[in-house]
């Protein structure tokens, strides 16, 4: 039992700034942060802290070794990770102003060069009891789920960024597609057909979760906790990490929506992304 993550990792730098700099404009930022981010970052933070025996399948450039310190410490295996010297770790600016209206540039970096070969020979380990987790910010997507169900693995993906292309390739060896509802919204105005894969996840915000089982039609849904939301960055993450490391310890599917919903409802009361998904001691407080 352990879970494979081919997953991003950016650097996120956030600049606070009274408003969002107009075309031509040069503004001074108030505040300045640099933190962990990318959603497979995230993802291996949560499912880690979460207790599962994690692996992050993934790609850097050269130094930031901070990054991989920051990932060891949540209890990641990074001894996957691909360093590639011809591409620069993948980063994200992002820009706030004072009403927290954002503008955000991603560079991809490495995370979009893996290479297919050495993915392919640390995933001749995944097991049947395994879980692979993908989701949109890396390539190799479609070659890492082929081997993981060819292993009998479970594969979960989260269609984020939503691609439809990319979704369409990947889906007929995804077992839960995981998704918020603006995604959902967007999947099913393109696809009202039947779907291949064997359960849907649909997160909403505040209005809680669902998980629709397409083999025996059964919905399980759990209520979002009430909290004061300060930051919602990261919470589809920290969700999707919680809930795939409860499956992977065997729990059903009801426990693994209310541990995944608490772990984010936790989240959202704290600013940051990586570094603000909660452990599993702060969840067990939390929900006692
Ligand atoms: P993000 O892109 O910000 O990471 P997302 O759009 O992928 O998030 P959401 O559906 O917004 O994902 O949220 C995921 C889960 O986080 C929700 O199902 C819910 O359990 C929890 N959550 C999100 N917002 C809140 C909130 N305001 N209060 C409590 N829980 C929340």
């Amino acid at each position: 039992m352990a879970i494979w993550n081919l997953g991003s990792i950016n650097i996120d730098h956030v600049y606070r700034m009274e408003h969002l700099p107009l075309p031509g404009e040069t503004l001074a930022a108030s505040s300045y942060s640099v933190g962990l981010g990318g959603k497979g970052a995230n993802q291996s933070i949560a499912a880690a802290l979460a207790g599962a025996v994690t692996r992050h399948l993934g790609a850097m450039g050269e130094g930031d070794e901070w990054v991989i310190q920051r990932l060891q410490a949540a209890g990641v295996d990074t001894g996957s990770i691909q360093r590639l010297p011809d591409n620069v770790t993948g980063h994200a600016l992002i820009l706030l102003d004072s009403t927290a209206e954002n503008s955000i540039i991603i560079n991809p970096g490495a995370n979009r060069a893996l290479q297919a070969a050495m993915l392919e020979k640390a995933l001749r380990h995944i097991t049947r009891e395994d879980t692979l987790l993908i989701q949109n910010e890396t390539n190799c997507q479609v070659e890492a789920a082929r081997i993981a169900r060819a292993a009998g693995a479970r594969v979960i993906y989260s269609a984020a960024p939503f691609d439809l292309d990319a979704l369409r390739e990947v889906m007929a060896h995804v077992s839960i597609l995981a998704m918020n509802a603006g995604e959902a919204e967007q999947l099913f105005a393109a696809m009202a057909g039947e779907l291949p894969v064997e359960a849907l996840l649909i997160t909403r915000g505040a209005e809680g979760a669902e998980y629709r089982d397409l083999k025996t039609g059964q919905v399980h849904r759990h209520p979002a906790f009430p909290v004061d939301p300060i930051d919602t960055t990261g919470a589809g993450d920290t969700f999707a990490g919680y809930f795939a490391a409860a499956l992977d310890r065997g729990n059903a599917v009801p426990e693994a929506l209310r541990l995944a919903s608490a772990a984010a409802a936790l989240k959202v009361t704290r600013a940051g992304a990586g570094d603000a998904i909660p452990s599993r001691d702060e969840v067990r407080v939390f929900l006692s």
